[in-house]
């Protein structure tokens, strides 16, 4: 969970965290996907209570707490709206995490710097993201990512509360890898999955193209998307 914008400390207490993940980076040599650790990029500082990836601030919460709250939202408001506002919640932090990425690294390959995000994803808890098929055009406006999540916590949480649902439930992963392609490619870009555990499948997989491409499938999360693309179209 992160808000934009927070202001990184500087207190010579900062604590970087230690990782055994991906191999050291060579400062002034582009990076692969899979090299971003964000174990070590992450800046903790106990005297201002300021914990940030770069630009961003950081706020930790537990996923009891987070499923709790997504439990409210949709016993208060009901499905669609809860659905609407997840989306748009994961949407943010996905956009918010790849203008990050982008400013503050450097990649070997445009793909690489796409598919670090199923990297992010993983380390910051949210789920075990694995890529199966990358295509994209900037020419064409052709769109196609495809991939494997596992352990989603968001569908763990909607079934600690509720039966299995006729639709993917993993609303906030929707969201989060909405924003990031819709942040990578510049227009707009959306996340279906077609396989949920929330929906009795087992495992979730994702699928993100352009909104057209869904037809009436996609009809109610682009809706709830809409005013983040109108802004693109500005
Ligand atoms: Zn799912």
């Amino acid at each position: 969970m992160k808000e934009a914008d927070g202001t990184p400390p500087e207190s010579k207490q900062d604590v970087q965290a230690v990782s055994a993940g991906a191999p050291d980076i060579v400062p002034g040599t582009p990076m692969t996907a899979t090299d971003f650790d964000l174990s070590r990029e992450i800046r903790f500082n106990v005297d201002t209570g300021l914990t940030v990836f770069r630009n961003s601030r950081l706020v930790i919460f537990d996923a009891n707490a987070i499923g709790l709250l997504r439990q409210n939202l949709i016993e208060t408001l009901g499905y669609p709206k809860a659905r609407a506002f997840l989306l748009r919640f994961g949407y943010q932090n996905g956009y918010s995490d790849f203008l990050q990425m982008k400013l503050n690294y450097e990649f070997a390959t445009e793909m690489d710097l796409l598919a670090s995000g199923p990297v992010i994803h993983t380390y910051e808890g949210i789920v075990q993201a694995t890529p199966r098929e990358i295509q994209f055009d900037r020419k064409t406006g052709e769109f196609y990512f495809t991939g494997v999540w596992t352990n989603s916590y968001e569908a763990e949480q909607n079934l600690s509360f509720n039966h299995h649902a006729d639709e993917p439930v993993c609303w906030t992963l929707m969201g989060y890898a909405s924003g990031w392609c819709t942040a990578f490619f510049g227009s707009p870009l959306l996340a279906i999955e077609p396989l949920c555990v929330g929906k009795g499948d087992d495992h979730c997989e994702w699928k993100i193209q352009p909104p057209e491409k869904w037809g009436a499938k996609g009809e109610k999360y682009a809706e709830a998307l809409s005013d983040f693309w109108e802004v693109l179209k500005a």
